[in-house]
């Protein structure tokens, strides 16, 4: 666990104990973000509920490295943090919403008002180009870093994910799990794009036994 400070003295830990880790089965980063609430086992969890959370997920799921949360947590306040998770789940549930209208109806069901929402996140951007040692320390490797300075900056790499996932995949292969009351969503990378469960040892094994259980009712008629 790596612990550090914000500015106003809160101590802030780059991970959470209260729930459980975050289930990466999304395999697309913009569809690991709407699973940071689900339902995996029944009870709804939601792994932003603060600033600290919205700062261990980022980290966790590799939106930000370890150095760049540290000299976020050392630019902004708690209170920036806490905005910024605000800000962070209202963008991933208008994606949510955008998302499922775009399985419905296509991308064409995208008005300019939704594209302008990731456009203007994403005009905040600011990465610059960088050179630095190679890891061995005999060459040289130009690197793209993010110079943060507003904390709104901080949805960008979220708003880029989201951007990318609607221009450059299949949208067809964006798939919501089967099993009804489950709200994961997916990215369909198997071979036959047969991909049907977020999990087939969760809600694959619950349809199942479902299954199973309804073929011994109807013999049991
Ligand atoms: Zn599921």
């Amino acid at each position: 666990m790596s612990k550090s400070t914000f500015p106003n003295g809160t101590t802030a830990t780059l991970s959470s104990s209260d729930r459980p880790p975050p289930i990466w089965i999304g395999d697309h980063i913009a569809l690991h973000f709407l699973n940071s609430v689900a339902a995996p086992r029944g009870t709804q969890i939601e792994w932003i509920k603060t600033g600290q959370d919205f700062l261990t997920w980022m980290v966790a799921a590799q939106s930000l490295d370890l150095s760049e949360a540290k000299h976020l947590l050392s630019q902004f306040s708690a209170r920036d943090f806490d905005q910024m998770a605000i800000d962070a789940i209202a963008l991933r549930e208008w994606f949510r919403g955008a998302l499922t209208r775009v399985k419905i109806s296509g991308v064409a069901s995208l008005s300019s008002a939704d594209i302008e929402c990731l456009n203007k996140i994403m005009t905040h951007d600011a990465v610059y180009r960088h050179i630095e040692s190679d890891a061995k320390g005999k060459g040289l490797r130009l690197i793209t870093k993010r110079a943060w300075r507003t904390p709104g900056q901080v949805l960008a790499p979220l708003a880029i994910a989201m951007a990318d996932l609607l221009c450059n995949f299949d949208l067809n292969l964006v798939r919501n799990c089967e099993n009804p009351p489950c709200t994961m969503w997916f990215y369909d990378r198997t071979k036959g794009h047969r991909r049907r469960w977020c999990s087939q040892a969760v809600c694959g094994n619950r349809a199942k036994v479902a299954a199973f259980r309804d073929r011994q009712k109807q013999k049991n008629k």
